[in-house]
């Protein structure tokens, strides 16, 4: 999978390019990560990407031509790719999205700033806007780290070892309860079951573990279930 981001501070993909799963997946080759200076394509000295907004009030607009020169660019070598605007006006983020993505082979995101982008963008040159949730925070950069993050958690092999088959979501359920050593620590023990060595008890235990935290916090996913629960 080849991710490219459009961004006015490429320096801040460096945490997740530097340290991590991430970092890993791109070392093993499983994954890339380009970032693109929007100021790059700018056409004027002082290298501005945005101006005020038509109809007066405050803040300034990204403007059309460098993102579409520099969209253009990446598709040059990446024709098929899945152009991405991060915006809180977009489709949520969420478990299943981010598994269908995984299965493409590239896609490209776009990072607003300021009030965001002229909507020009959003009518011709993007093909989908995603949201990490219902909020709105100041630029697209940690939601594009957010969403690099969870697709590429689906992609074959990035995880090596770890399971993630049980993580929150999969199945709309929540993860079970993790237990590591010691056995007991003030007076909290590990559950008798998961020191029995029986695999079977274990999953069963895991499996039920699951649907109660799920009851207890996020009964909306189990509306799925609703007739097998009753
Ligand atoms: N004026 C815009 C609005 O209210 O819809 C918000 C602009 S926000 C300050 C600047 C940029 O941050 C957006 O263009 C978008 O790229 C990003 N952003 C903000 N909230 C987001 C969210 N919930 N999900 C994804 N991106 C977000």
């Amino acid at each position: 999978m080849r991710f490219d981001v459009i961004t006015l501070f490429p320096d801040m993909f460096n945490s997740i390019k530097d340290e991590g799963v991430i970092a890993r997946a791109i070392k093993k080759s499983h994954l890339s990560i380009h970032t693109w200076q929007l100021r790059e394509f700018s056409n004027n000295k002082y290298k501005n990407i945005d101006d005020k907004p038509y109809g007066g009030g405050g803040g300034m607009v990204m403007q059309v031509k460098p993102i579409r020169d520099c969209i253009n660019k990446i598709k040059q070598a990446n024709p098929k790719t899945k152009v991405i605007y991060l915006s809180p006006q977009g489709q949520l983020l969420k478990h299943k999205l981010a598994k269908e993505l995984s299965t493409l082979d590239s896609i490209t995101l776009l990072c607003g700033r300021y009030e965001g982008v002229d909507e020009r963008i959003i009518e011709y040159d993007i093909d989908m806007e995603i949201s990490i949730g219902d909020y709105v925070i100041s630029g697209g950069e940690l939601a594009a780290m957010v969403l690099i993050d969870t697709v590429s958690r689906q992609i074959p092999n990035v995880l090596g070892n770890v399971d993630s088959l049980n993580d929150s979501f999969t199945n709309n359920l929540l993860d079970y309860p993790h237990y590591t050593r010691p056995k007991v620590i003030d007076n909290q023990a590990v559950p008798e079951v998961l020191l029995s060595g029986h695999q079977a008890n274990i999953d069963t235990w895991r499996k039920e573990q699951s649907i109660k935290k799920t009851q207890k916090k996020r009964k909306d996913l189990l509306s799925i279930y609703k007739n097998c629960l009753q």
